[in-house]
């Protein structure tokens, strides 16, 4: 204590104390911070988004231009608030400051959503069809979440009161499509979300989709439900509390929860519709993301410390029996991979419903006669 030889003795330990003190917040400051940057690494810094159409059909052409360029000259700018008084919107900050992160998710905190009204959350502004944009800033993704459903009334509720302010919270234009098979025939999930991406580019036209079972819930909302970039569709469902207790899948896993950019998705050409019964279309799907030498991005894969963002709590249910003709359709289908999707999509739509929270698909479906595939029912 040198530089200080007037103090008392008695404050001298005092003093040491708090530069202690000082030092050790300085250093845990330092830390949290470089923290939620990594946190913010993937895909919200995607710089591709810049390159994707327009978000929003409010803001004119000439407006969006002048915003875009505004934001790409400072992408790491101090959260933006909307200037009410011109006619622009700015765009919503690279990492929304509305995210909460860990949501402790539990079965009594699923069983009280389902009693939840959906008043508070048609007030937070979700408009007819499970419609939402944000208020103050316009949102760099316009995301079409596509949900393959039938008798499962319970985790439909548990989803939508559970997504909605999540989504909310990342600060997406996004809207909720529902795509429910009347009962006539066997399930078919491959078919459902092809439904899904062509009945919601009839309404409007969304950058990107995120194919999505109504049983998988994320746990952190740090997990992005962002337009993935183009040429890389994001396997999102990795990380699954009952698989293996979060252990990651293997590579080629392709079911849950995928996103895909538009034009991505219809290059592949979708799903195959030739899957009926449990299995095998989501391994067929990334079959033709292979064959078109896209690459499959897992958020946070390289980042093992941050791989808990992304995971996955499920509703449970009884295990579907798995249809043992899948195999043989997934062998044989390659050939198909041009003709069997999105090109040969039939259905008939029995009905067409803007809920509060989602739009509401219904549709009857059938393998096609004309066609030769195996008998998979
Ligand atoms: N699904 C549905 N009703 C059914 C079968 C499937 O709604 O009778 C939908 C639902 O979105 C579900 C997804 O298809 O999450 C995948 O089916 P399932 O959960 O049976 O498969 P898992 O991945 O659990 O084996
Ligand atoms: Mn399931």
């Amino acid at each position: 204590m040198a530089c200080v030889p007037n103090l008392p003795a008695a404050v001298r330990p005092l003093l040491v104390i708090s530069t202690f003190v000082l030092i050790l917040t300085f250093w845990f400051n330092l830390n949290l911070s470089t923290y939620s940057f990594t946190n913010a690494i993937f895909d919200y810094a995607n710089p591709s988004f810049h390159q994707l159409e327009s978000v929003d059909e409010t803001v004119a052409t000439s407006q969006k231009t002048s915003v875009d360029k505004e934001v790409s000259d400072d992408e790491f700018a101090e959260p933006s608030v909307a200037r009410q008084s011109s006619n622009v919107m700015q765009l919503c900050p690279l990492v929304s400051p509305k995210l909460v992160g860990w949501t402790n998710l539990s079965l009594a905190k699923t069983t009280a959503l389902r009693k939840e009204s959906v008043t508070k959350l048609i007030e937070a502004g979700i408009k007819p069809g499970g419609r939402y944009q944000p208020k103050d800033c316009q949102s760099r993704h316009k995301v079409a979440i596509v949900v393959p459903y039938r008798n499962r009334k319970d985790h439909l509720t548990v989803f939508l009161h559970y997504m909605h302010p999540l989504l909310q919270r990342q600060q997406l234009n996004y809207v909720v499509i529902v795509v429910e098979q009347s009962s006539r025939s066997a399930f078919n999930r491959g078919m459902l979300m092809n439904i899904g991406f062509n009945e919601a580019q009839l309404q409007e036209e969304f950058q990107c989709f995120i194919f999505h079972d109504v049983d998988l819930l994320p746990e952190d909302d740090g997990n992005p439900y962002t337009c993935p970039e183009e040429g890389k569709p994001r396997q999102m469902s990795f990380s699954i509390d009952n698989w293996n207790n979060y252990k990651p899948t293997a590579a080629n896993h392709f079911g849950g929860v995928t996103a895909f950019s538009a034009k991505d998705f219809q290059k592949v050409n979708g799903y195959s519709n030739s899957f009926w019964g449990w299995g095998g279309e989501d391994d067929q799907l990334y079959q033709r993301v292979k064959f078109h030498n896209l690459t499959v991005a897992r958020a946070y894969a390289g980042q093992p410390s941050l791989v808990r963002l992304v995971r996955y709590k499920t509703l449970s249910h009884k295990k579907a029996k798995p249809n043992p003709g899948r195999k043989l359709v997934l062998k044989e289908g390659s050939v198909r991979f041009q003709s069997d999707g999105l090109k040969d999509l039939r259905y008939k739509r029995l009905s067409f419903e803007r809920k509060p929270l989602y739009t509401h698909i219904v549709v009857d479906i059938q393998p096609y006669s004309d066609r030769k595939i195996p008998n998979v029912l």
